[in-house]
């Protein structure tokens, strides 16, 4: 007997199970939109130019080597980092008032912050979007904080539930910390204006809540990526404390090298100071120290302005070609007359569009035309080609008439 006897076979992951299925199924016609991976108009994976340039310079700097980073990674790349977000004028950076440590990319930032505030935190309480990406449940509560959610999307107009939402924050026990999505929010594609953002910042403020920001998709969003770093931008500039979780893994196309930084914004620069200490701590015993590879890319790009500007337009190039995919959609249900108002999917904003089909149609369009996609009815627009746009449109016309 096994010493592993009483254990159950666990269910698959709800996102990486569908490439699971998609990956078992014989059929060359098969179309996978579950993934969360920009795929080229030919439906490969994409390395950026700029990427395997920074590489090949990495390649043949003598001067570089495998030793340890230290445990918060990499100087530069959270220096950069920090300032791709914030801004290069940004006070808490001139002021010197944040932190900020290279992690495993966006899900490691996300636990790394939510273990610091297990640890050092006084309201073990957050309060995540509904819906929201399924893993921030698991990440919090692993972590050992409670988690709440707060009103976000509206099933009736497929847009922003603004005034739940500020209800929501509102009846918050003050001082809780509040997960948003800094752009292009997973699975709903559905952001606030900047008006809006304003009105969120004066409520989470008003309660002296603590906001905990997840960029995945800077720059991914609307191809620019001073525009995707709007909302923190607004909620830093009034010189209250926040937590930033970035990836590298969408707009960089880094997705297997797992960069990404968590960043504590504090009041003051001696705070961040001891903030750093105890981060360090929260971090030695779970992995040591981050990997150097994708981190050494990422900073030589966003250091070199030469480099800078090529991702600048291949990032846009991606964001675009997204963009172009809404379109295609769009019109390729209008010409089948498909009945219902499509015009979300042209709105929705990232990697995704939240189509508004449910469970039984969405699995209907798997069974009878091998579209793979979430149960929630997400589809992955940056896995469409212009091959698969008008399968898509059969399955989806096929499945709400
Ligand atoms: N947060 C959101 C909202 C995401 O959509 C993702 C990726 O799908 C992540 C975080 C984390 O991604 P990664 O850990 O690969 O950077």
């Amino acid at each position: 007997a096994s010493v592993f006897d009483h254990l159950e076979q666990a269910p698959e992951d709800p996102i990486l199970g569908i490439t699971v299925a998609y990956n078992k199924d014989p059929h060359p016609g098969k179309v996978n939109l579950g993934v969360g991976a920009y795929r080229t108009e030919e439906g490969k994976p994409l390395i950026l130019n700029v990427v395997r340039r920074a590489e090949e310079r990495l390649l043949a700097d003598r001067s570089k080597n495998k030793e340890y980073l230290p445990i918060t990674g990499l100087a530069d790349f959270n220096k950069r980092s920090a300032m791709l977000i914030l801004g290069s004028d940004s006070p808490a950076v001139v002021e010197k008032r944040l932190v900020t440590a290279q992690c495993l990319s966006g899900t490691g930032s996300l636990r790394v912050g939510a273990e610091f505030l297990a640890r050092h935190y006084g309201v073990k309480l957050v309060f995540l979007p509904t819906p929201t990406w399924g893993n921030h449940f698991k990440v919090f509560m692993n972590a050992g904080l409670a988690v709440k959610t707060y009103r976000y999307y509206d099933n009736k107009t497929r847009g922003l539930d603004y005034e739940g939402m500020l209800e929501d924050i509102g009846a918050a026990p003050s001082g809780s910390v509040i997960l948003l999505h800094a752009c292009a929010h997973n699975p709903t594609g559905v952001d606030p204006t900047p008006q809006q953002w304003e009105g969120i910042r004066q409520a989470i403020r008003n309660r002296g809540h603590l906001p905990f920001f997840d960029s995945a998709y800077q720059g991914f969003a609307s191809g620019s990526l001073d525009k995707d770093a709007l909302a923190v931008r607004t909620f830093v500039a009034d010189g209250g404390e926040c937590f930033i979780a970035q990836s590298f893994a969408k707009n960089m196309g880094l997705y297997g090298e797992r960069v990404g930084a968590l960043s504590i914004v504090s009041k003051s620069s001696g705070v961040a100071t001891r903030v750093e200490s105890q981060l360090k701590l929260v971090i030695r015993p779970m992995y040591s120290n981050p990997p150097i590879h994708g981190a050494s890319i990422v900073a030589l790009v966003l250091g070199d302005g030469d480099l800078f500007s090529e991702w600048t337009v291949e990032l846009k190039g991606m964001a675009d070609r997204i963009i172009s995919m809404r379109h295609k959609l769009y019109d390729a249900l209008r010409a089948r007359g498909t009945p219902g108002d499509w015009t979300h999917i042209l709105k929705q904003i990232g990697m995704f569009s939240f189509t508004g089909l449910n469970k039984e149609q969405v699995q209907f369009m798997t069974r009878e035309y091998r579209i793979y996609m979430t149960l929630d009815g997400r589809i992955s627009m940056a896995g469409l080609s212009l091959k698969t746009v008008p399968l898509l449109a059969d399955a989806i016309h096929a499945a709400v008439t």
